[in-house]
């Protein structure tokens, strides 16, 4: 028998735990037993049966005050291992820290930034407990060379756990029968969703990236699961192969939730894809490094799991904290992991805190997933522009499938932007008027756009890409080139 508690009042140094049952809220004194890693939580899952710990996967049923003691408690702890690693203690001692300068999270002001550069220079230099990493992960590798990120059982299971909540958050539940096509491999991501899964009983189809989209399709008909986790792009794409294949509405079938990733998704893109399935569609956001978080029914910013890992807003031009609500660069500090610690650690995601409390009653707080890095960020006819503010330019359009846009030089040395649309409904002419729908939002216009035949604009990359910049060094790959020769300027 499985039964779900909260668990109060163990310290590291006690591991013995008692706890109360969440829905009587009484104590009771049967569960208590030997916390496996006290390092965890506060938070587990106790089989009655047996002496078996796993960490609840539910949004913490903590009150505020007990929240900020917790991130007291482990923000002391935290700061003790990260004076035990190389690189922090190197920082720590450059600013002229001890341990005793940094007593609480007010202190945290004090400690100087850390970067992916710094990871990246030497990935062991922020590994606290090397003797017990358990696994090696890389960040997805957005922008440049991937990070690599060591985790300790410990620090898999935080990140499991914090996992199981946000998709628990995003409605998720026991029962549920989930095609998880994260890719699985290098990036956390795949296997932390598939474990999570597991842990509050939904049934995981391991899809992880399918060699075609027709296979995903093939795979959503075949399992007839309830939800799907993966990037919000490749939904849109396997709803219409979907169709295609196997003459089947897509709203009819068995899909009923979906939790988008990995890049953002705009508003008028999310309503889409919620029309096209039928399906209701929460957005995820989250670091290798630092932790992640996920939309509730507000669907307005994820909750961040403050008792894993402390956010900061930043201005990435003076380093000053921004006020609540004000866009900046985020900036994490882990406090529940024992491998790489990111302390201060600015992640180049801008976005902003959502002021004010949720009306789901979660206290933690909620930030914005982030429109765009700050490393994206593409100069366009002397703009800076990114990725997001295009797309959500062309997916106001009712009727785009698909898109691809290509930034090149011309013979002049000028930008040439080429916009190639994939559309089943779109007219000439409203191709045509896409040109002055850009110019509102991104302020630019192309050069020129391009209907194509479809499905025929390349996936690049593991999110595919949607902005290309040729102007820029970087291999995409024979795809691109035999499209850009059927459909790119010299084909005209
Ligand atoms: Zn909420």
């Amino acid at each position: 028998m499985w039964k779900r508690t909260i668990i109060k009042n163990y310290t590291a140094e006690s591991p013995k735990i008692s706890g109360f049952s969440s829905r009587s809220g009484r104590l009771n004194k049967e569960l208590t037993g030997n916390c496996l890693n006290p390092q965890v939580s506060n938070n587990l899952f106790i089989h009655l049966n047996s002496t078996t710990l796993m960490v609840l996967p539910m949004e913490p049923e903590f009150t505020k005050e007990e929240l900020l003691n917790l991130q007291e408690k482990k923000f002391k702890h935290t700061i003790e291992l990260a004076f035990k690693t190389k690189l922090y203690s190197k920082k720590f001692k450059e600013a002229g820290l001890t341990q005793a300068d940094i007593k609480n999270t007010e202190d945290l002001i004090k400690i100087p930034f850390s970067s992916k550069q710094d990871i990246v220079k030497d990935y062991k230099a922020a590994i606290a407990d090397y003797d017990d990493l358990s696994v090696f992960h890389t960040t997805s590798g957005t922008s440049g060379t991937p990070t690599v990120v060591g985790y300790t059982n410990n620090d898999v299971e935080v990140q499991t756990t914090n996992e199981a909540r946000n998709l628990q958050t995003a409605g998720f539940k026991k029962g549920d029968i989930v095609i998880q096509t994260a890719s699985y491999g290098m990036f956390f991501a795949g296997l932390c969703f598939h474990e999570a899964l597991r842990r509050f009983g939904a049934v995981v189809v391991p899809a992880g990236k399918q060699a075609t989209s027709r296979q995903q399709a093939d795979i959503i008909r075949f399992y007839r699961p309830t939800g799907v986790i993966g990037i919000a792009q490749f939904m849109l794409k396997w709803a219409t192969l979907y169709e295609e294949m196997f003459g089947e509405d897509p709203r009819e079938s068995s899909l009923n939730r979906g939790y988008a990733l990995g890049e953002p998704v705009s508003e008028d893109k999310r309503k889409r894809i919620e029309k096209i399935w039928d399906i209701d569609l929460r957005i995820g956001y989250g670091l290798t490094e630092a932790g992640s978080g996920g939309e509730c029914e507000e669907k307005h910013g994820v909750h961040w799991p403050e008792d894993l890992s402390l956010v900061e807003v930043i201005d990435p031009e003076t380093d000053e904290r921004v006020a609540e609500g004000e866009r900046g660069e985020m900036v994490y500090t882990t406090i529940s992991r024992t491998g790489t610690l990111a302390i201060r650690y600015r992640s180049r995601d801008s976005s902003y805190m959502v002021p004010g409390s949720c009306s789901c009653g979660r206290i933690t707080r909620k930030v914005m997933p982030p429109e765009f890095r700050l490393d994206s960020l593409v100069k366009i006819k002397g703009t800076l522009t990114s990725p997001f503010a295009i797309d959500s330019a062309i997916f106001s359009y009712e009727g785009v499938r698909d898109y691809l846009v290509v930034v090149s030089e011309d013979a002049s040395g000028l930008d040439r932007i080429d916009v190639f649309i994939d559309s089943n409904s779109l007219t000439p002419s409203q191709i045509e008027s896409l040109s002055d729908r850009f110019g509102g939002k991104v302020w630019f216009n192309p050069s020129s756009v391009k209907l194509v035949e479809k499905d025929s604009i390349p996936v690049i990359g593991r999110k595919g890409k949607k902005l290309i910049d040729l102007r820029a060094e970087g291999d995409y790959g024979d795809e691109l080139k035999t499209f850009l020769e059927k459909y790119g300027e010299s084909s005209e």
